[in-house]
């Protein structure tokens, strides 16, 4: 998502360059700066929010109430069927301890 809305902004800025330098151009690369500024932000707030197992964003995050660990709910299923392990900490977990996080 970040990639091809940097590329769009990318393109709109070049786009403006080749015009005359007006207060206009000025602004919108106060504007373009914002934005980045804003993207990176949001980069940085969604980084941790990972899934160790699958690592990807959480689809359904999932908790044990355990060890309070967090992965997506098919993630903690996959790991539970093999053991009854947490794959973070091998904290001893049976599904009927996990809770559905709503975000
Ligand atoms: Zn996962
Ligand atoms: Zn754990």
């Amino acid at each position: 998502m970040f990639q091809s809305k940097h590329q769009l902004l990318a393109c709109l800025f070049f786009f403006h360059r080749g015009n005359s330098r007006t207060a206009d151009t000025t602004e919108l690369i106060k504007s373009l700066k914002m934005e980045i500024v804003s993207l990176t932000e949001e980069l940085k707030g969604k980084a941790p929010l990972r899934c160790l197992v699958c690592l990807d964003a959480y689809k359904k995050p999932v908790v044990s109430v355990q060890c309070w660990h967090v992965y997506c709910e098919d993630c903690w299923m996959r790991t539970l069927g093999a053991k009854k392990l947490c794959p973070q900490c091998q904290m001893i977990t049976n599904p009927g301890q996990l809770r559905t996080i709503y975000l």
